[in-house]
């Protein structure tokens, strides 16, 4: 027997009743857990194992390799999320960078904390969509092992230039005087303004209960954006089908119809 806490990040069918889910749990990591009935009409799982439930899973043996759920209880379903076409894809977004990122050795308890807390803004639209998903990329990049040298100019060691250029594949910043000329290995550049090197600093060093609240200029949002998709792709090697699909619907907003 097995008591966790989790939430459901992808569930597929097994036979005509049945469904695989995975959940990602601080204890255990990613866990495969198989739903008997989960299709029945009269399950008794139901939205506690639904896709982005926040639940408290109660499971059996591992038999053969997998492991049955016995009871459920929801603690947060994050209902909200239903009402926006782009909020369910961001959030699967999210979830596939889960499924492949999610190493044994990661820092788990904190990534589900992330994870959380990402659902919970989505789901209240308490937060621009465009911000959550830099800081989620951006904090799970640091927290998976790729956290960009945020301190200072890699050559001449200056804190706060007024100028910089990013490189996304050595991770590190130089100021303009500084920036060496590209190479195969750092041919992709970002120049940004100090108020965007501020932001990432502040995404990836502060604690996570304050990373979600800061302020910047339009322009300077853009470019921590552009940097953020960017760098994350670039160090876990992968696109994923659901941020194709989710930049697809972000310059209009599709309320789903009830
Ligand atoms: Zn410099």
């Amino acid at each position: 027997m097995l008591t966790v806490k989790g939430v459901v990040l992808m569930q597929r069918p097994c036979g005509e009743q049945d469904r695989f889910i995975d959940i990602l749990t601080a204890e255990c990591g990613m866990l495969e857990v198989l739903v008997k009935g989960a299709d029945k009409l009269n399950s008794k799982t139901g939205s506690a194992t639904q896709l982005f439930a926040y639940s408290e899973f109660c499971l059996g043996d591992r038999k053969k390799g997998v492991r049955i759920l016995n009871s459920v209880t929801p603690i947060s379903v994050f209902y909200g999320l239903r009402r926006s076409v782009s909020a369910v894809a961001l959030a699967s977004y999210f979830s596939q960078c889960l499924q492949y990122a999610v190493m044994p050795r990661s820092d788990v308890p904190e990534i589900l904390r992330l994870m959380l807390n990402c659902l919970y803004f989505l789901s209240e639209e308490k937060m621009e969509q465009a911000h959550l998903k830099a800081i989620f990329e951006l904090r799970l990049a640091s927290l998976i092992g790729f956290m960009p040298n945020v301190l200072m100019c890699k050559r001449c060691y200056t804190y706060l230039p007024e100028e910089l250029s990013f490189c996304v594949e050595n991770g590190c910043f130089y100021c303009k005087e500084c920036r060496p000329e590209s190479t195969p290995e750092m041919q992709t550049w970002i120049d940004m303004p100090i108020g965007t090197l501020s932001a990432i600093r502040f995404i990836v060093l502060s604690d996570l209960e304050r990373i979600f609240f800061f302020r910047l200029g339009e322009e300077e949002k853009v470019l921590l954006y552009q940097f953020a998709e960017m760098f994350l792709q670039y160090h876990i090697d992968r696109r994923f089908p659901a941020l194709d699909y989710y930049k697809t619907l972000t310059d209009q907003n599709i309320p789903i119809e009830c």
